[in-house]
Order: structure tokens, then sequence, then C-alpha cells
């Protein structure tokens, strides 16, 4: 007998909640919240009527610790799951340990004003999760999350030492636009424009945004280009891979893409400040928000594969070893199962599997914790059940997927 409290009724939302609502056994009650509640009226209705389970709907201001609190006191979860916006991760945590209730997220806290994410507020929760001896699970999405996992895997179970790590993003769906993004554009566009940097010997070395590219021939999809990226999940696995060398991220971006945003970031649709229009303050990301397609619509028209997935080497038994664990999504079966596209299937999926652990006791602890820092394989095993199967490449030492 678990409740979860399920925050956020968008793309992401829209999975996790289906996804848990078809593990009832563990959710015996599941309630979502939102600051908009006749979206989760339309998540709840689906899935009632697909699968006859009831979901309790509420609204909900997640940038307000006394609302959160006053809702957690009412509905009484096990657990609540944020698939709000980075935004509110904070305020969430603080409502959860102050109302003694496990927490998990999808992605890094990011202020408002200032385009940058970074676990460092969330890490100093650590105390507060302790004292009311219940955890936060940061991150349990695919990356971050599936990726912190397939590392931990290998860690665990595969490598007496890690050397390598190069995380590889690819997204080949094709939803027939000529610029729109995935999740929540305020948050992918903040994400992209922002200066690339990776982990070696060490230190972090940074890049302009896009200056790195490389071809990477992704299994089953094929050659894409791919751009290094600051990704999040980095910064927890430098900390926790141990004899780590270098550590670096990519994801692919089309042409039609990177020329878009390049000329909406050079007339300053991308800026976070807000700007006098007429009288009135906007800022311009989210007016281009406003503008872009809602990427819960994207599900019935995109088609395609994503794979995602790491490329780790390092030493077992004192000699060379190096493999590819991944994931590939098709866009039309996740349409086809949760109405929703393969983004927002691979975060929400892992979004559950997290939930799950913990409700299940399999995953335990008191203090905020990262994705890595548990047995990797029972959530390996929940992947291959819940619609994530993985695969694993062993490759040579000297085999490398890069096309020249
Ligand atoms: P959406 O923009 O589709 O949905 C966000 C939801 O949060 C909306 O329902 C929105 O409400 C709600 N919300 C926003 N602000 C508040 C608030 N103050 N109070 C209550 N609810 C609020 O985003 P996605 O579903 O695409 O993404 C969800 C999360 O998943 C994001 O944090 C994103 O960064 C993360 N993500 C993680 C990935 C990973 O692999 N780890 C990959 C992709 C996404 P309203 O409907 O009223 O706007």
């Amino acid at each position: 007998m678990s409740k979860i409290l399920i925050i956020g009724a968008g793309g992401v939302s829209r999975v996790a909640t289906k996804k848990c609502a078809m593990n009832s056994e563990v959710f015996t009650s599941i309630t979502l919240a939102s600051r908009t509640k006749s979206k989760c009226d339309l998540i709840a209705k689906e899935i009632e009527d697909e699968l006859g389970i009831k979901i309790d709907t509420a609204k909900v201001d997640a940038d307000n610790v006394e609302e959160l609190v006053e809702l957690i006191g009412r509905v009484e979860p096990d657990l609540v799951l944020n698939v709000a916006l980075p935004y509110q991760d904070l305020t969430i945590m603080d409502a959860c340990s102050a109302c003694k209730v496990h927490y998990v997220d999808t992605a890094n806290y990011e202020h408002p004003d200032e385009a940058k994410f970074e676990y460092k507020l969330q890490w100093q929760r650590d105390e507060d999760f302790k004292k009311a001896g219940v955890m936060a699970l940061l991150g349990s999405g695919f990356d971050p999350g599936v990726t912190n996992v397939f590392c931990a895997y290998a860690q665990q179970y595969l490598f007496d030492e890690i050397n390598y790590i190069d995380i590889l993003d690819c997204n080949a769906g094709d939803h027939g636009y000529a610029f729109a993004t995935n999740f929540n554009p305020e948050i992918n566009l903040r994400e992209v424009s922002a200066k690339g940097r990776y982990w070696e010997d060490g230190k972090w070395i940074e890049t302009e945004p896009m200056e790195i590219k490389m071809v990477w021939n992704y299994p089953k999809v094929g050659p894409k280009d791919s751009y290094l990226l600051y990704h999040e999940e980095m910064e927890s696995l430098v900390k926790n891979i141990k004899g780590l060398k270098r550590i670096r991220f990519f994801m692919t971006f089309g042409e039609s893409y990177l020329t878009h945003m390049k000329c909406l970031e050079n007339v300053g649709m991308l800026g976070i400040e807000p700007v006098e229009h007429n009288g009135t303050k906007i800022v311009p990301i989210e007016f281009l928000k406003t503008l872009l397609p809602d990427p819960a619509t994207l599900g019935p028209r995109t088609k395609g594969k994503t794979n995602i997935g790491c490329v780790i080497s390092g030493l077992k038994d004192g000699k060379a070893k190096k493999v590819y664990i991944y994931n590939v999504c098709d866009h039309e079966a996740c349409y086809k199962e949760t109405k929703a596209q393969a983004v927002s299937y691979t975060t929400g999926v892992p979004a559950m599997i997290g939930s799950k652990l913990i409700l299940e006791g399999k995953w335990s602890g008191k203090g905020v914790f990262n994705m890595e820092q548990f047995d990797a394989k029972p959530f390996m095993e929940e992947l291959n059940k819940q619609g994530l199967p993985w695969e694993i490449i062993e490759m040579e030492p000297s085999e490398s997927f890069e096309v020249k």
C-alpha cells in the first residue's frame, strides 16, 4: 500500500502517471497535482478510461512551500514525484523534508533568472532529509537518470576501474516542424545555448556553445552530427565513479534546429532578462515558448528513434575493456502506448522506476542521493520490464563508433 503524489502535468508527467497506474500493485493510490488542474483531469480521465484506475487530481502552485505542505498534509503520500520544472525542485524538496516524505525528480535545480544548473543547493539539503528520516533521489529521468545507472552498473558489475565515459544522446525523431523542442522549450533552449563543458584529468574544460562536433554511428539509427554539451549527470558521476580520467556528453542536433537557434539567439529571443514591449515587460524566451509548438503536441507527428547510452572504457582483471550500453526507443511505439513521444517516455518511465524502487524498499537511505549511489541491478531489471530495454555491446578497446 503506497501513495504517490505526482506534481506537474506535462509530457513527462503523462507517461510517469500512466506507468504508475500500470504498476498499481505498488502505487495503490495516485494523486496528480499541477498549476493547471484541467491538465491533470485530462490525464486522469484518459488513464481511468483505459485502465480503470482512478487518479485523484488537485491544483497547486509548486513555487509556494506552504501550499505544497498543505497539499502533502491532505494527501498524505509516501513519496512525491516532481515532474514539474527544475525551478520547483527546491520548494518541493523543502516541503517533502518538512512533511517527512520521500522525494524524486528528473532534473537539476535551476534558478529562473540564471541559466545555470548545478546540484549544490539540492545537495545542501542532505541534512534536512537525514533529520526527517527520508530520502531524496535526484535525476531519475533518462539523462540524468538511466545514464547514471548504466555507469553504476559498469562500475559495480563489469569493470575494476572506469577511465573514460562518453554519454551519447541521439534523438533521430522527425516531427515535421522546421523548429520545435522535444521537451519544455525554455529549459531545452537554455541548456543547448549555454557553453559546453567536459571533465578531464581532474578539471572542467569549457568550450564555446557547439564548438566540438563529432559524428557518432548510433546503433539502429545511423551516423548523426553530435555536439559536446555540459550535462548535469557529469557533476555527480565525477564524484562517484572511481578512476575516471575523462567524461563527456554529446547530443545530436540537425542543421535546421541549429540554424533556427543561432538566429533566435542573434536577435535576442533566447534572453532571460525582461525587456519592455509597448509598456509591458516580457521575457523573450518565455514569449518564444508561447510561439513554439507545445512539446506535448509533437507525439502524434513524430517518427523515428532515439538512442541514448554510454560508451565506457577501463580495466577488468588487468586488461583493457570497453562497452557500449544503450537503449533504443521508437517515437511511434511510445505514442501508441502513452500518447507521448519518446523524449517524454524515456524520462517518465525511469521517474516511475525510481519511485517504485524506493516504495518497495529496494533503494533506501536517509538524505539526498544521486542514482549511481545505489545497486544498479534492480533498476536495470525494471528498465527491461517497463518498456526501456537496454543492450550492451562488448567492444574491442581500439574500436570506436565515431565516424571520421
Ligand atoms: P512540461 O513543460 O511539458 O510540463 C511541466 C509541467 O509543470 C506543466 O504541467 C506545468 O504546469 C507544471 N508547472 C510548471 N510550473 C509549476 C508550478 N509553479 N506549480 C505547479 N506546476 C507547475 O515539461 P516536461 O514534461 O517536458 O518536463 C518535465 C520535467 O522533466 C522538467 O523538469 C524537465 O527538465 C525534465 N526532463 C528531464 C529529462 C531527463 O532525461 N532527465 C528529459 C526531459 C525532461 P502548466 O501546465 O500550468 O504550465
